[in-house]
């Protein structure tokens, strides 16, 4: 061998020892990266024992949520009896708001007026009860509407009205507050309506505070707000 030879011989056997090493070692170095990834991953890992411990939490956060989901259950209970105190309630006994027939437009007086109210068929006798909470406002027995009650809505906006009735409720009185579902009566075919289709005449008035029973006021129908459950 000559020098060249020798030199070329070294050369090489470095660049493939070195190459060697850098292959190795770099593997070595994956290898160690990739075992302090596991540890690094294993606390992670083994953070589902600090997860269980971070469940707990989550658990606990459960707990909160589910006092607070409790919270949302009562707030859904609560929410539904203060829309309640919005929302209306059938006000004839045993009649569910799948028995109505929206008769508002109905044409009335030979089509001279419309009905503006629904007429809930009962049974004469029937309670009538108070669709929602107000004050009776004046007990009025009318030529049409025979036996009727004006009960007036707690922020004074809304005249609820009851006719045809057989009878009001014993001790029933002007200035009386009345809750929802109260029994206010009983249902009848006074003023005009006929012997043999005894019914609730039921309108809602819109009002100002400031008017009187007496005065007009704007009919809504009453139907898609009984409905509406
Ligand atoms: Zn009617």
């Amino acid at each position: 061998m000559n020098l060249v030879d020798r030199i070329l011989t070294i050369v090489v056997t470095a660049t493939i020892t070195s190459f060697v090493w850098i292959v190795a070692g770099g593997s070595l170095i994956e290898n160690a990266n990739s075992d302090s990834q596991r540890d690094a991953t294993r606390p992670a890992e083994a953070a589902p024992s600090p997860s269980p411990s971070e469940t707990a939490p989550g658990v606990a956060d459960m707990a909160t949520d589910s006092p607070e989901a409790g919270a949302l259950d009562t707030r859904t209970p609560n929410a539904p009896s203060s829309q309640d105190a919005g929302q209306l309630m059938v006000p004839v006994k045993n009649i569910r708001p799948s028995d109505l027939t929206d008769t508002f437009s109905d044409s009335r007086a030979g089509g001279v007026r419309l009905h503006e109210a629904i007429d809930i068929m009962a049974p004469k006798g029937t309670s009538v009860v108070a669709a929602a909470p107000g004050t009776v406002e004046k007990l009025f027995r009318s030529d049409a509407g025979g036996l009727t009650i004006y009960v007036r809505s707690p922020d004074g906006e809304t005249i609820h009205y009851y006719a045809h009735l057989d009878e009001y409720a014993e001790g029933l009185k002007e200035g009386q507050r009345v809750r929802r579902g109260q029994r206010l009566g009983t249902v009848g075919s006074s003023g005009n309506a006929s012997d043999e289709a005894p019914h609730l005449h039921f309108a809602i008035l819109q009002t100002t505070a400031d008017a009187e029973w007496w005065e007009p006021a704007n009919a809504v129908n009453p139907y898609p707000l009984l409905t509406s459950r």
